[in-house]
């Protein structure tokens, strides 16, 4: 078998993508791919963690990718040994942030907070020095002068995260909380179809959004806020005030938690692409 001795970083990143690996690419400024290989294998010779590791190789531009076993704890000690003593290596882990991410939503963050904090504080949580790639969204304001904010990472760091379930930002504790989507139809309101499978005899296209009432719009609404889903008073429909909408999040949360493999007739997980 032909094995191709230079890489580009992108083909080890579509390498990874169906593998049951990770990869860690190291490179110092001004440092030979041979010396620099021999400093990283005397800095991880006698440590447990490196029985994972499967691979060294060299990119095209002389960086070493370092092919591990996918067990997170091995790999991000691995990792963390290489930065502590290979004094200015640059290291980060790679990940296929698109293909394998899950998306996390922050809420309580203070008025004044921005990205660069949201990132620094979750760098640190998770213990990373710049090697975690993430996607992170703008801050939105909520009415109570908090914010909130999305962020995109891969799927092992979002279950971290998630399990941790506060990060501190600032001088507040940001909550944590998996984004899950939320089916709901623009005809009749209600949750878990959109309008191509809706059966529903209401039709709630000419509705107000915040009184329930017909004839005009929610901009020019001078009534109360009513319900029509639930036909409560004192919150407008899709209010997470709603009993409905709740109802509609704990069942789409329920969703999101089942094993992706169980949709596909048992199949595991590797063979799921013909799905
Ligand atoms: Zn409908
Ligand atoms: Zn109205
Ligand atoms: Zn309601």
């Amino acid at each position: 078998m032909y094995v191709p001795k230079s890489l580009q970083t992108e083909t080890v990143k579509r390498q990874l993508k169906d593998t049951n690996s990770y990869a860690i690419v190291v490179d110092k400024k001004g440092v030979d791919y041979n010396t620099l290989l021999k400093e990283v294998k005397a800095t991880l010779e006698e440590k447990e963690d490196r029985k994972a590791i499967r691979t060294v190789r060299s990119t095209r531009d002389g960086k070493m990718p370092i092919i591990t076993d996918k067990d997170q704890e091995k790999e991000q000690n691995t990792r963390k040994t290489i930065m502590e003593n290979i004094e200015e290596a640059n290291v980060r882990k790679i990940t296929n942030i698109n293909r394998n991410s899950k998306t996390l939503f922050i809420r309580n963050l203070d008025a004044t907070t921005n990205k660069e904090e949201v990132k620094r504080a979750i760098r640190r949580e998770l213990g990373d020095r710049g090697g975690i790639e993430m996607k992170v969204g703008e801050v939105r304001p909520t009415r109570n002068s908090t914010q909130t904010i999305t962020i995109m990472i891969d799927k092992d760091n979002a279950e971290t995260l998630t399990r941790k379930e506060f990060v501190i930002i600032g001088i507040v504790k940001g909550k944590i909380e998996e984004r899950v989507q939320m089916q709901r139809c623009y005809r009749c309101w209600a949750y878990g179809h959109t309008v191509s499978g809706c059966v529903e005899e209401i039709d709630r296209r000419n509705t107000c959004y915040k009184c329930g009432k017909e004839g005009h719009q929610a901009g020019q609404c001078n009534n109360e806020a009513k319900c029509p889903l639930c036909e409560k008073e004192g919150h407008t429909a899709g209010s997470s005030a709603c009993k409905m909408f709740r109802t509609a999040l704990k069942e789409a949360k329920r969703r999101a938690e089942t094993p992706q493999n169980l949709n596909c007739n048992g199949a595991n997980k590797q063979n799921t692409a013909h799905c």
